[in-house]
């Protein structure tokens, strides 16, 4: 099988992306190549922040690879926490206060559109190629749910009923999540060459 390295060590992200390129592509991590470096994102867009990120591991490490990156835009905050949403709550990438965060700013708010984008860079030699998804959803007013990661437990997709993403399973996250749309238009992309 084919072997594809995916710039992240974000031990959620993996079991997502493995389980959709299950009998496709074995998908190695950051830790399986032995880097262990905290990889700048230092950019103002998702694009920018997942190239820097693939770059990083092309240029450092010499693999060809694929990295991503996710902001989740919410209409009534004019589209925050979007590329900062890793650190909207401050620097340590704190999931459960970037959550309290984000319910306290929409406290009191009708308008909860919101919609989580993925864009994934690919670096085949000098190639780079991008790859976007998104998901339309809601923001809740409480948590609802422990399965998934970061704001999953307030994000309710439009196709689900009012549930959250952390209260479905791996598997219906996938079929309907931003992450899930750009990596099968990824996995496309590679099995057609
Ligand atoms: P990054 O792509 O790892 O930089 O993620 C940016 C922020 O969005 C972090 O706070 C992540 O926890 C959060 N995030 C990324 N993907 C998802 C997801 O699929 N569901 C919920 N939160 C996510």
């Amino acid at each position: 099988m084919k072997k594809i390295v995916f710039a992240t060590n974000n031990s959620h992200k993996l079991d997502e992306l493995r389980a959709i390129a299950a009998g496709r592509f074995e998908v190695l991590s950051l830790a399986d190549i032995d880097c262990h470096d905290d990889i700048p994102e230092t950019a103002d867009t998702l694009e920018g922040n997942a190239l820097q990120k693939a770059r990083y591991v092309k240029q450092h490490f010499g693999y060809d690879c694929f990295a991503d990156d996710t902001g989740l835009m919410v209409d009534a905050l004019d589209g925050a926490p979007g590329v900062y949403s890793a650190r909207y709550a401050g620097p340590g990438h704190d999931s459960a206060a970037n959550m309290a965060k984000l319910l306290s700013e929409m406290e009191g708010k009708t308008d909860r559109r919101a919609r989580f984008v993925t864009v994934i860079a690919l670096i085949e030699g000098d190639r780079e190629t991008t790859f976007e998804g998104c998901g339309e959803g809601r923001i809740l007013t409480a948590p609802d749910g422990c399965a998934g990661f970061g704001y999953d437990p307030v994000f309710a997709p439009d196709e689900a009923d009012g549930r959250s993403f952390a209260s479905m399973s791996a598997e219906e996250k996938n079929a309907i999540s931003h992450r899930g749309r750009a990596t099968r238009r990824l996995m496309e992309y590679l099995d057609a060459r």
